[in-house]
């Protein structure tokens, strides 16, 4: 099979978020509202059981239609909860995510070998970027820190398009910007779940990378877990090994 596109994962497949801290995230998110006097006598602790009971309750809420809830929805509703009423377009809670963001991206990290790949891989094929990211503009930031867009011919993202991979929404998205066929492209991601098994199901040709950040990650959301029964056409232990799985794929 000629393959005419290469569809990659962000987050544990391009960038890697093992050096992420979600409590200096949180921490700062919850000083920035502090200092606007919004939950000045809250304990962080405190703070923090709150808000993942609301990340974890909105998932649920949404698991069956996979719609992608924005990043600052849930903020609001974490707040409601400490009977503070902050609209999800309010300024003050613009600032606070973005401090939240800040930390994120200060602490995830790219392999050296991963920008001259992606290159090499341009000459040759298109390539695309889909990401379950709930905040878009965090997800920009996190693609100009390490200089990514150039490199691919469509980006899609959850936040902005609504829907959550498996989706087949935002894999069609995709597919239909890149102007190829699922049979013509190969889907690289780390997520059985989420990259695999969506990816599978429209007919696309699976690489399963195995970095494991997001096996390792305390705070994956359920559901997007191993195990998931699903086989990858291959799996590689990291992106290195991407180029020589290509050219098997090829001739097969
Ligand atoms: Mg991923």
């Amino acid at each position: 099979m000629q393959f005419k596109a290469i569809i990659f994962d962000l987050g544990d497949t391009l960038i890697l978020t093992d050096q992420w801290k979600y409590d200096k995230c949180l921490m700062r998110l919850l000083e920035s509202l502090q200092h606007e006097n919004i939950l000045v006598s809250t304990a962080y602790e405190e703070f923090k059981r709150v808000y993942f009971e609301v990340r974890e309750q909105m998932y649920l809420e949404h698991e069956s239609t996979l719609r992608e809830v924005d990043f600052c929805e849930r903020i609001s509703k974490t707040l409601e909860k400490f009977n503070y009423k902050l609209n999800s377009k309010s300024p003050l809670l613009k600032k606070a995510i973005e401090a939240f963001f800040s930390a994120f991206i200060e602490d995830i990290r790219i392999e050296a070998y991963v920008p001259p790949l992606l290159a090499k891989l341009r000459e040759k094929y298109k390539l695309g970027l889909v990401s379950n990211f709930a905040y878009p503009s965090g997800f920009w930031s996190t693609l100009h820190r390490f200089k990514l867009t150039r490199f691919f011919d469509t980006i899609v993202v959850s936040g902005e398009l609504g829907f959550r991979k498996p989706h087949q929404k935002i894999f069609e998205e995709a597919l239909k910007k890149l102007d190829v066929k699922a049979t013509e492209t190969i889907f690289v991601g780390d997520s059985l779940k989420a990259d695999i098994y969506g990816a599978k199901r429209l007919g696309m040709k699976t690489v399963f990378v195995e970095n494991v950040g997001l096996r390792k990650n305390p705070y994956a959301i359920a559901g997007e877990l191993d195990p998931f029964s699903v086989e990858p056409d291959v799996a590689i232990p990291s992106l290195q090994g991407l180029p020589k799985i290509i050219d098997v794929l090829q001739l097969s």
